[in-house]
């Protein structure tokens, strides 16, 4: 027998959002109640945001997160996301400092301003790196300004929009190639830390080229952690390396905040867009982030733009949609995780009504043994009106081949690797469901259909569709069964 050691309900499966949803944990959601709320609402994976916060609070979250995911008995991944080398402002000795269109402030080097006008960073080399012409977005968007002159201790710099800044607030170059690595030792402390408390994803901020990303998953192997690596596209250089980056990497965000600012804004829906379509093309799950949900922070309601906004991710092929201040600061964090969870429930039920397979392969084209024997497996399940699939794996490999298939049959994957099934908790379509222990193979398929019918609540005769993933056994490709379930 198959021993379920869940008691998430998971006679919901066949109504869960394919689409996975990640929720940022902060100030507003941290507490142990509210993490379990977020997870029976319909949250999959946890990012933690190393810009905030520090090391006991981190420790107490992750902790906290693993004891909801227990409780409530439902395979949770937690991501963290790695801060990167953001460039920020130093102190402003006026603090909010009004900038007027054509006045003149001044970088200096140090972090010792003399006059109101006088800007400092956290980044030493920065007045080696800038030239004339070249530009800082500061505050993400809420000014600019250009380099008109520069001399070897300060960069004379015009305000070509004006507003309003304050100590710290971010500085964005797009037009200037930095030498700073997207690694910085404070991120290989903090990616150490999340080996040691064995996260499931880490992602790599501002990342510039491939090496990045492989530096990142070597550090993270050297560190005895199984950890995937997330590339977050949010600067110009990693779209012109976008396909290296993306098939060095576990998986993408589409991190559009800094990304909006690095690059013309009105561009982002189109590089978005892009992004997906490779990811696709390359297998690989991706996640669009950032005020998705942004008026939430304030309003039980999101704006109606807001809502096309996820729509549209989703339609667009998005494996994952992710809330960021909205769950970590904002008022009603459980409010927008339900709200999410809807459209996306919405959303695909135009896809699934379509049954919109998005990678239709061509029935003559060569495909690796295991992705035929899923698309033949989720094609019979179609013909034979199977309430399910269910594939009984040790590994989350199979589940994303699955996964980027991109169809609407119901797909459970029985694992008794703990790890395994929290990497899936990312993968759109695919319900991870963690077992006890996987029996032998060869009586497998007795035991899932003794499983499905005593767990999923499934009236019989139904019939399923069962994948084994027999990689266990050296000789052996995957095998497909139908069963029936009958009365036990
Ligand atoms: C982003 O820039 O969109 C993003 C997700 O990164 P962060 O929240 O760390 O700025």
């Amino acid at each position: 027998m198959i021993d379920p050691v869940c008691k998430f309900d998971p006679r919901q499966i066949p109504d869960l959002a394919r689409t996975k949803l990640v929720a940022t944990v902060g100030p507003a959601s941290n507490s142990p109640p509210l993490l379990r709320r977020l997870l029976a609402a319909g949250v999959d994976v946890f990012r933690i945001n190393m810009a905030h916060g520090n090391r006991d609070e981190h420790d107490m979250t992750v902790q906290r997160i693993r004891e909801a995911a227990r409780e409530i008995g439902k395979p949770v991944g937690i991501l963290v996301d790695l801060a990167g080398p953001k460039i920020r402002l130093g102190r402003l000795l006026e603090d909010p400092l009004e900038l007027q269109a054509g006045h003149q402030v001044t970088l200096i080097r140090g972090d010792d301003p003399q006059g109101l006008y006088e800007l400092t960073s956290n980044y030493a080399p920065l007045l080696d790196e800038l030239q004339p012409g070249h530009e800082l977005v500061l505050a993400d968007g809420a000014a600019r300004l250009r380099v008109v002159q520069k001399s070897s201790d300060a960069a004379t710099c015009e305000v070509i929009e004006p507003g309003s800044l304050r100590s710290r607030q971010g500085i964005n170059l797009p037009k200037t190639n930095l030498s700073v690595s997207a690694l910085s030792p404070r991120d290989l402390e903090d990616a150490e830390w999340g080996a040691r408390s064995d996260v499931d994803f880490v992602s790599i901020s501002f990342v510039r080229n491939a090496n990045e990303v492989q530096q990142l998953k070597q550090f993270l192997k050297s560190h005895n952690s199984e950890a995937r690596v997330i590339a977050k596209i949010e600067k110009r250089e990693a779209l012109d390396n976008l396909r290296e980056i993306i098939h060095a990497a576990d998986g993408v965000m589409v991190a559009r905040g800094d990304l909006g600012v690095e690059i013309e804004l009105e561009k982002t829906p189109i590089v978005q867009k892009q992004i997906i379509r490779i990811c696709q093309e390359l297998g690989k799950p991706v996640i669009v982030a950032t005020q998705m949900l942004e008026s939430m922070h304030h309003s039980r309601q999101p704006t109606r733009a807001e809502v096309s906004d996820v729509a549209n991710a989703i339609l667009d092929g998005a494996d994952a949609c992710m809330l960021s201040g909205e769950t970590a600061i904002g008022n009603y964090p459980e409010a927008a995780v339900k709200m999410m969870k809807r459209i996306m429930l919405e959303t695909e039920s135009l896809l699934r009504h379509r049954n919109s397979l998005k990678v239709r392969q061509a029935p003559d084209q060569t495909l690796p043994a295991p992705e035929a024997l899923l698309l033949g497996a989720a094609q019979i399940a179609r013909q034979i009106q199977a309430r399910l699939l269910v594939i009984v794996t040790e590994h989350s490999t199979t589940a994303l081949l699955k996964s980027k298939q991109r169809d609407f049959v119901t797909t459970v994957c029985l694992t008794d690797d703990q790890k395994a099934a929290q990497r899936m908790s990312l993968y759109w379509g695919v319900a991870p469901v963690m077992v006890a222990e996987l029996d032998n193979y060869s009586r497998l398929p007795t035991s899932v259909v003794d499983w499905v019918r005593d767990n999923l609540g499934l009236v019989p005769p139904q019939r399923i569709v069962v994948v084994l993933d027999t990689a266990e056994l050296p000789d052996v490709l995957d095998t497909i069964a139908v069963a029936e379930i009958q009365p036990g």
